[in-house]
């Protein structure tokens, strides 16, 4: 079965397709600093109430701010909603104040989390090395590292967006192993497209999308055939058609249009009638 229940506890990410089978598809929410518990449980409630006639053939996630997250877990279960975290410490506990390891994400039945969001990069200083010990950490709990990647306004410009891609890559995810790699999610995101309603064209997408898919393929195929590439950057039900068609997007993650569930299922439902085939 290809959704488990999230109170199995067992991160359905962590199963990477083998090569020849086609490529899962993933529409991501991430909620940010949005929301209070009364809207969240009702974002949450409202997209769980919606599952039942979302594609089947892709996987949905959302990502609640830390403090809705156990509430959001309880309310997903038995549902094809996955519940994901926007962050966590690289650490497994100890005296870091104010800050959330995988294992605390693990116990409350999380699944994914993202990392390297450009947002922690800009506002918190996040290193790719950092970003790696993440993903390390997380790796090591079982939940499923989404790695945020993508260049910045000026860096496009200057035609560095394929150097500075590479480099974030490689600065967070050389050290793993091809089953560690297997298991990890890419979520490239052109910095200027986020939250500013410009958008990467589906040319400029598929061709970044594609950057990355040689990148792990120097990992071996059964690498570049695992890893999802998301797409994120403004990506609404207006725009999602032409970028999710691209054959190297694999589906998206998605800000301001995910906090409103009819623009979310509409994604899901883009997602699953262009990647049905
Ligand atoms: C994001 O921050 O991950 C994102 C894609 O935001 P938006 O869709 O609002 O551009």
């Amino acid at each position: 079965m290809k959704y488990r229940r999230v109170d199995d506890r067992v991160p359905i990410f962590a199963t990477p397709h083998t090569t020849g089978a086609s490529m899962r598809t993933i529409v991501a929410g991430n909620w940010k600093m949005n929301k209070d518990l009364a809207g969240a449980t009702g974002l949450v409630d409202a997209l769980v109430e919606g599952a039942v006639s979302l594609p089947t053939n892709v996987e949905v996630v959302i990502a609640p701010a830390f403090p809705f997250l156990a509430e959001s877990v309880i309310r997903a279960r038995g549902s094809r909603i996955m519940v994901a975290a926007q962050n966590c410490h690289e650490k497994e506990s100890g005296a870091y104040t104010g800050e959330v390891s995988p294992s605390m994400l693990k116990s409350i039945g999380v699944q994914a989390c993202i990392v390297g969001h450009s947002e922690r990069r800009q506002f918190f200083g996040e290193s790719d090395a950092l970003i790696g010990a993440k993903v390390a950490a997380l790796l090591a709990h079982g939940i499923t590292p989404i790695f945020c990647c993508g260049e910045r306004k000026e860096e496009r410009e200057s035609g560095g967006h394929f150097q500075v891609v590479t480099e974030q890559m490689k600065g967070a995810l050389g050290r793993f192993s091809n089953a560690e790699l297997s298991c990890v999610v890419i979520a490239y995101e052109p910095v200027w497209a986020i939250g500013t309603g410009l958008t990467a064209t589906k040319e400029q997408a598929q061709e970044m999308h594609a950057h990355i898919r040689s990148l792990l393929h120097t990992h071996g195929a059964e690498v570049a055939a695992a890893v999802p590439v998301l797409y994120g950057g403004s990506c609404k039900p207006d725009n999602a058609e032409g970028l999710f068609s691209q054959p190297d997007v694999n589906g998206g993650l998605i800000g301001g249009a995910a906090l409103d569930a009819a623009q979310f299922a509409e994604l899901v439902g883009i997602a699953g009638r262009l990647k049905s085939a």
